[in-house]
């Protein structure tokens, strides 16, 4: 495998932190701390570690994905976690995201749907030593009611429309954080209580993979 020097990924993830995402303007202390220490080349395949800090997402294995950096700093972001705070993601995919997490809110509870990718992302995070983050393995369309209610919401795969059982899941103080569209384009919604509703605000266009399961896309809208 064609792996880098320990101190050649150190620079690139400062680089990826200081090209990425503050020039960007995200500057949340502790996110911006946590990019820049948890090692992400940790997260890929051992044949794509040397991309692992460049400025697009990048294949995991079984067809699907881990975020650019920008977009899971953005996401991130937008949930304004204080460390308090109990977070369920949907879409554990390669335990990247569900990391960065871990180091800004007190507990992690990621879902995935595919059973192989779980255990890959488990391996990951109990071989750097994560704490607080648990991975469940089955259908995060419903989002996962025995951990209910959640102070944040974060789906990293694209959704039809918000799935009602996230709204019933999420406390009326939280912020959800979701991708909605189909294949090709989505836009990030993002979710917060006021005037005794829910309201989202359009963030950002993206493409994200599709969230499958009994409230997501079906093979056959969206065929993979
Ligand atoms: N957050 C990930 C990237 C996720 S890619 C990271 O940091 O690497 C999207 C993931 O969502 C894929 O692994 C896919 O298998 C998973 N997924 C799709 N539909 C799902 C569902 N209904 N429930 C849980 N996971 C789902």
């Amino acid at each position: 495998m064609d792996f880098l020097e320990e101190g050649e990924y150190v620079k690139r993830r400062e680089s990826m932190v200081n090209d990425q995402i503050l020039s960007r303007g995200i500057k949340e202390a502790r996110l911006i701390d946590a990019m820049r220490t948890i090692p992400r080349h940790l997260f890929v395949p051992a044949g794509y570690r040397r991309y692992a800090y460049s400025d697009h997402p990048l294949p995991i294995g079984e067809g699907q994905t881990i975020s650019q950096p920008y977009m899971v700093a953005l996401m991130t972001n937008l949930l304004q976690l204080k460390g308090t705070e109990k977070v369920l993601e949907v879409g554990t995919g390669s335990g990247y995201q569900a990391a960065i997490l871990s180091r800004l809110a007190a507990e992690v509870h990621t879902v995935e749907i595919l059973p192989e990718v779980a255990a890959k992302a488990r391996q990951t995070l109990d071989s750097l030593g994560f704490q607080h983050i648990t991975i469940h393995v089955g259908d995060g369309s419903m989002g996962w009611a025995e951990e209910a209610p959640y102070d944040a919401i974060l789906v990293t795969a694209a959704a039809k429309e918000t799935p009602e059982a996230y709204f019933d899941q999420l406390k009326q103080t939280g912020r959800m954080v979701i991708p909605l569209g189909g294949q090709g384009t989505q836009t990030i919604e993002y979710w917060t209580f006021e005037n005794n509703r829910w309201d989202s605000e359009s963030i950002l266009t993206v493409s994200f993979v599709p969230l499958r399961g009994a409230d997501g896309w079906s093979e056959e809208e969206w065929p993979t």
